[in-house]
């Protein structure tokens, strides 16, 4: 058995401040840490799933992006909760920057990164999780075969009209990550 939680990164793990290029500018969820902690010890893997259009905005590089993922990963490293892998889209169709101007099936609504990062690490996708707070995130979980959890910090509350508005309904509508994490490993809301 090898289960996942696929992770959206901000608004979901960390606070969505608009386009982060700099680690110090990130500012992790207060709950985030106990969160992948529970998943950890329930055995998923953890694997963020992150749209970066940042970089092909041209605003940030796809090193400064690569530089906040290693640090958060050694952040929660320290703090005893691991993530096994980071996986971001830096495209964007009519972006500005040449080399990333592309409609690409990475890119969340699309389920690219989660197929991939399945096939890297063996991962049954109908008993793992996508957990996210953007009507993107539900449409992508619904599209690998995964069960889909909606939070609602960040966009969570916008995104839960559009999702009633496109008839989509996520499995579960939970406050927060910890909410959520709480759900899957101690209440196993999913169990049958
Ligand atoms: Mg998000």
């Amino acid at each position: 058995m090898n289960r996942a939680v696929f992770l959206d990164r901000d608004g979901t793990l960390i606070r969505d401040k608009g386009f982060i290029c700099h680690f110090k500018d990130v500012e992790i969820f207060p709950f985030s840490i106990q969160s992948l902690k529970m998943m950890n010890e329930y055995g998923f893997r953890i694997i963020v799933i992150t749209n970066q259009s940042a970089i092909a905005r041209g605003i940030c590089t796809e090193d400064q992006v690569m530089n906040i993922h290693r640090k958060m990963t050694g952040f929660f490293k320290r703090s005893g909760a691991a993530i096994d892998a980071f996986y971001y889209s830096p495209y964007l169709e009519d972006a500005p920057v040449p080399e990333f101007r592309k409609r690409d099936e990475s890119r969340k609504p699309a389920p690219g990164m989660i197929l991939q990062a399945a096939e890297d690490f063996g991962v049954n996708l109908s008993e793992s999780f996508v957990i996210g707070d953007s009507s993107r995130d539900i449409l992508a979980g619904k599209k690998a075969g995964c069960k889909t959890i909606l939070v609602l910090t960040g966009n969570g509350p916008l995104a839960r009209v559009e999702l009633e508005n496109l008839k989509v309904k996520p499995d579960l509508i939970s406050e927060n990550l910890l909410d959520a994490a709480e759900k899957i490993t101690r209440d196993r809301v999913f169990v049958p």
